[in-house]
Parts: structure tokens; C-alpha cells; sequence
């Protein structure tokens, strides 16, 4: 089959790899159906992490099942799925009490798993899925083309915004303020408005970005970045600032803007993948304001999230303004590190 590899900075490849097996009783083979490029792989791709030539790459995809391991019970052939980025088996102690991204069995596309086999990474044509019980989310029925966006939003970004709201504690009350207009700053609009915020300042510099989170449920936008930006939400909230900030970039300089942004009592939520970024513990202090965050446990909100999106609620889909065929994957990485696209989908 053909599969994303990444060979060193700015190098990705569509290869020949080996097919896919089922090769323990718990997997599911996956025929891929749509995948997406997320903004964590941009930092391989720019060499910011370091990675070995030819690593398979991708972790968002929805897909068909095609065949089952004989201990999968939930799943079969035809039905469509949607993957969380990681996989877990839904009955440890961690993913019993809701954390299925820290599955004591679990682990991520493109690496090997805990019996050292490879597994498949989400750019490609399939995808062997280990703990398939535990880790994809099926739809009752086949979903139409006009969803595929949608599910696909969710096995990444959609959940991940939801996780930061929620690790906010985003509630009726709040006035929240997001900081981030990629994908996941976006869907933590649309987030933050679903668990009842009424009022949502986005800051956003971009046009199609800023319509986006307008659509999504953002109150107001904020186009300064920085100390104006800050002081731009601060004339927005009375003067104090707001009790929730989403901080959904992961740089020490969105970590500062979202604790600059939080009133005294207030809450930051975080899930950009931090690269180099400090704790402000004396503001969290002097202030009162917590931190949360992490990486989303996605699969325990995948269920709820796909009943939104097949009931026509939720749009999150609406994050990807670039299609390009697997072929193209190339393309898909470089759109979104110029910053042509927002999030670049990318069909097998
Ligand atoms: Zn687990």
C-alpha cells in the first residue's frame, strides 16, 4: 500500500509500504477513507523534532473496517469508523476513569506497539488499529460524503478544543477568550459555546480564520496579538479579563497571553503540544489561577461528539479549507506550514 513517511526536515513522502495484517486478535484492519495533517506533525516537519528517515506519519483518519481480529466483539467488516489520534483498550484503570490517552496498553500511530509491531501511521491507505474494541468509534450507519469532514474533525482537533474547554470548566457564566486560530483554537470556540459560554473573544489576525470562529460562536475577535491583545480583551471584560482562557498553541508566548488574559480566581485551559514553555507558577499564585489541560483523552468524548455531528449540531469539519489527494501529501504539510491552509485534508 501507499503510506506517509517523514525522511527529515520539510521531506514528506508518499511510499510503498508493506499491507497491513491483522496480527493480534484485538486489531482491526481500516481502509482509510480521509485523513488529515495535523499541526503536531508540523513540527517534525519543520525539525523541530527530531524523527528517523522514513517514520511513518498521521494519527486523524475515519475509515471502513475491512476485517477483524477474533477477539473483537464490537466491531465488524462495513461499518464506518472514526479514530481517536491514540489507541487504547478501554479497560484499564486509566481509561476507566475517562484518560484513554494514557492507556496503560495504548500508544500512537506510526510507532511500534507494546508487542514491538508497527503500526500503521493515519496518511496512508490502511491502517492496522490495535485494541480495536477499545478504540474506534463506530456510526450506526454508513455516514453520507456531506459528513465526512465532520467525523473526521473529531478524531482529533474537535476533541481536543472540547478537552481544553472542559479542563477550563467552561460554564454559562464564563466570558472566555481563546488563544490560537489553528484548527483546534477554532474548535475550542465552537466548545466553549456548546458547554454554555455566552460570551467568546477569539484572537485571530486572519480573515478566513476569524470568520470561522464567528460561525463556530466567537462573540467577539481580537486581531492584536501580544500586550495590544491582551489589553484589547481587557477593554472587552470591564477591565478585568475573562474567567476562562483556552491556550491552544503550545509556545511559551500563548502559555503567557492566555495567563495574561485570565482574571484573578480565573482558569486556563491548555492542549497545545508545549514546546519549551514554563509554568508561570507566581502569576498562578499571586492571581489564583489554575491550569489544566493535556492531551485530550479523545475517545472518551468521541461518542458524544458523533451523536452532535449526526444529529447536523456541530460543523467542525468546516476547519479544512484544503483537500488534496493522498499523492499530493506533500502539498497537505507545506499548505499548512505557509499557512495557506488552515487544516488540509487528505483523501487516500
Ligand atoms: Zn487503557
Amino acid at each position: 500500500m501507499r503510506a506517509t513517511t517523514i525522511h527529515g526536515p520539510f521531506d514528506i513522502r508518499l511510499s510503498d509500504v508493506p499491507d497491513p495484517e491483522v496480527l493480534r486478535p484485538t486489531d482491526a484492519l481500516v481502509r482509510v477513507q480521509a485523513a488529515c495533517v495535523c499541526g503536531s506533525d508540523l513540527w517534525p516537519y519543520r525539525g523541530i523534532n527530531e524523527v528517523r528517515p522514513g517514520t511513518r506519519i498521521g494519527h486523524e483518519f475515519v475509515g471502513i473496517v475491512e476485517q477483524v481480529g477474533a477477539e473483537v466483539t464490537t466491531l465488524a467488516p462495513g461499518q464506518f469508523v472514526i479514530a481517536p489520534f491514540s489507541y487504547s483498550d478501554g479497560t484499564c484503570v486509566h481509561c476507566r476513569a475517562g484518560m484513554p490517552s494514557s492507556c496503560e496498553h495504548g500508544g500512537f500511530y506510526g510507532a511500534r506497539d507494546e508487542h514491538g509491531l508497527l503500526v500503521d501511521g493515519g496518511q496512508g491507505e490502511w491502517v492496522r488499529v490495535p485494541l480495536a474494541d477499545g478504540t474506534l468509534v463506530a456510526t450506526p450507519q454508513l455516514p453520507g460524503d456531506d459528513l465526512l469532514a465532520d467525523l473526521l474533525a473529531l478524531s482529533d482537533v474537535m476533541a481536543t478544543g472540547w478537552h481544553c474547554a472542559r479542563a477550563a470548566r467552561v460554564g454559562p457564566s464564563d466570558t472566555v477568550a481563546v488563544v490560537g486560530d489553528g484548527a483546534v483554537g477554532l474548535c475550542a470556540v465552537l466548545a466553549a459555546r456548546l458547554q454554555g459560554a455566552t460570551t467568546i473573544i477569539a484572537m485571530s489576525r486572519h480573515e478566513p480564520r476569524q470568520t470561522i470562529a464567528t460561525e463556530f460562536g466567537a462573540t467577539q475577535i481580537v486581531a492584536e496579538r501580544g500586550a495590544a491583545g491582551v489589553a484589547a480583551v481587557r477593554e472587552l471584560t470591564d477591565g478585568v479579563g475573562v474567567t476562562a482562557a483556552l491556550e491552544c498553541v503550545g509556545t511559551n508566548e500563548s502559555m503567557t497571553t492566555a495567563f495574561d488574559l485570565a482574571r484573578p480566581g480565573g482558569r486556563v485551559g491548555f492542549v497545545g503540544v508545549p514546546h519549551g514553555v514554563q509554568s508561570p507558577v507566581e502569576t498562578m499564585f499571586r492571581k489564583n489561577v489554575a491550569l489544566a489541560g493535556g492531551m485530550a483523552p479523545a475517545r472518551a468524548y468521541l461518542p458524544a461528539l458523533r451523536d452532535r455531528v449526526l444529529a447536523g449540531e456541530i460543523h467542525p469539519g468546516r476547519v479544512f479549507d484544503l483537500t488534496v489527494p493522498l499523492v499530493d501529501v506533500p502539498e497537505a504539510y507545506a499548505a499548512m506550514h505557509e499557512r495557506r491552509a488552515i487544516k488540509t485534508m487528505v483523501l487516500p
